[in-house]
């Protein structure tokens, strides 16, 4: 018998999916949130093979905190606003056509999406010394280690939107080491010798961290690579990627898939794939042995159901601007549940993607013995595909 537990509070013979059922409104007389409720319909009546107790594993951007400075403003998704995601955390920016986001580092390795513009980002290689500057736009992505430092400057005409990725849920955007916070906390006489130079050198020092702040554009790329990189060379695409010049890994009638790792971007310890899926299509049930996945859905709608151990299991909605969080070996699917493309990014704190797909593991299995516990008939097992679909073929 499959439990009951957790589908006791519906209307005894009613198999209630529709969230506009005039029933919802009868067993649910309480005072009601109509506009999140109709967003998430999967909460308020979810289907019936959900049950028990699951975290949830969903936070819109939107309920976010929004710090806006003069060049750009950002926020934050972290472990503090969704408690499943201890493993990774997630930013969005936006930098005005010149505004910078100041010069930093931080203990976490930083993984970045451009959603929206170009951007000018620079490091330093911790391993040769050397310099990296290039400029990113819309599809890009970049990587910097743990402890790299690096800066972030929005270009003409329209600034700058891009998501950055941590992998530490802990994460806070708002606590890195900035360069203006790090030479005001250095004893000026420290600095003079650090330099060999005056202390007066120090002594405009901004008395206020900087963190976004509005600048002119920068110099032409050319001239900021030749002088940054002068006598020591640069470190040219090292940092950077760009998914539009990869084909896809994986295409289907369903939809596609790019999967960037190490494989690709030997830069890279995060794992990233992006994921299109179109209307009526679905990103197969699957899960991933190697690490949790931070999810952020940059178009269209879907759902997702999360599959836990002792039976347990949650669906939840999914737009544009939400992220979603599965964790380790926890099997999924992403259907669309939208009229457009599904567009939506995977990331692991891992530099090798890898995935289980639940058909690709029943195909490689004696169908007498799947047909043992699921009782299909072997001849539908038969014709399960041994290659891996990744986006179920529609
Ligand atoms: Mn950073
Ligand atoms: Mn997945």
């Amino acid at each position: 018998m499959p439990s009951m537990e957790g589908q006791t509070a519906r209307p005894a013979g009613k198999q209630i999916t529709s969230p506009d059922h005039h029933l919802q409104n009868e067993a649910q007389p309480g005072p009601t949130n109509t506009a999140i409720e109709g967003e998430n319909p999967s909460s308020v009546w979810g289907p019936l093979s959900d049950n028990g107790s699951m975290m949830p594993f969903k936070y819109p951007f939107s309920l976010s905190h929004k710090e806006i400075d003069s060049g750009g403003w950002t926020r934050q998704v972290t472990v503090r606003d969704l408690a499943v995601s201890k493993e990774m955390a997630g930013v969005e920016m936006y930098l005005t056509p010149g505004g910078i986001r100041e010069l930093h580092w931080h203990v976490q390795a930083e993984w970045a999406f451009m959603i929206r513009g170009k951007a000018r980002i620079t490091a330093v290689d911790p391993e040769g010394g050397k310099s990296f500057v290039n400029d990113v736009s819309a599809g890009d992505l970049w990587l910097f280690p743990g402890g790299t430092p690096h800066s972030i400057q929005g270009l003409g005409p329209e600034g700058a939107m891009f998501l950055l990725v941590f992998n530490d849920g802990n994460f806070n955007e708002f606590d890195t080491f900035l360069l203006s916070d790090y030479f005001r906390h250095t004893p000026k006489e420290v600095l003079a010798k650090n330099f060999n130079v005056a202390e007066s050198t120090f002594d405009n020092v901004p008395a206020e961290k900087l963190y976004i702040f509005q600048s002119e554009l920068p110099r032409p790329l050319e001239e900021e690579q030749k002088q940054a990189g002068d006598s020591t060379g640069n470190v040219d695409g090292k940092f950077v990627f760009r998914p539009s010049e990869m084909k896809p890994s994986k295409v289907t009638a369903g939809g596609s898939v790019k999967i960037i790792d190490k494989a690709v971007f030997p830069a890279t310890d995060i794992a990233a794939a992006i994921v299109t899926v179109k209307p009526g299509g679905m990103r197969e049930m699957h899960w991933h042995p190697l690490s949790d996945e931070w999810q952020y859905y940059v178009a269209g709608k879907g759902r997702m159901t999360i599959f836990n151990a002792a039976g347990a299991a949650r669906t939840e909605d999914f737009q544009a601007g939400d992220v979603g969080y599965v964790q380790i070996s926890r099997a999924h699917y992403i259907e669309n549940t939208g009229t457009e493309d599904l567009v939506f990014l995977e990331v692991f704190p891992s530099p090798l993607y890898q995935d289980i797909s639940t058909a690709q593991w029943l195909a490689h299995t004696p169908m007498r013995l799947v047909d043992e516990h699921l009782h299909t008939g072997e001849e539908f097992l038969k014709k399960i595909s041994k290659d891996e679909a990744i986006v179920v073929p529609l």
